[in-house]
């Protein structure tokens, strides 16, 4: 139930591979808010946010 709420809250959203790197906005590398974690297709998905942006970035683990 959790799993069909979360698609239809992002149903558009782009999901980053978390690499090496530190975490931080794929557009302005600023250093990512954490806002929750979810899980998508049995996944572990991080929802965080970049206050430059204004928008939300989706990061599953590789
Ligand atoms: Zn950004």
């Amino acid at each position: 139930m959790t799993i069909l709420k979360t698609r239809e809250s992002y149903p558009d959203m782009m999901l980053y591979i978390m690499s090496d790197q530190p975490d931080c906005c794929p557009k302005c590398q600023t250093g990512l808010d954490m806002v929750e974690e979810i899980i998508i297709d049995n996944e572990h998905v991080f929802v965080k946010f970049c206050g430059e942006c204004q928008r939300e970035v989706l990061i599953v683990e590789d």
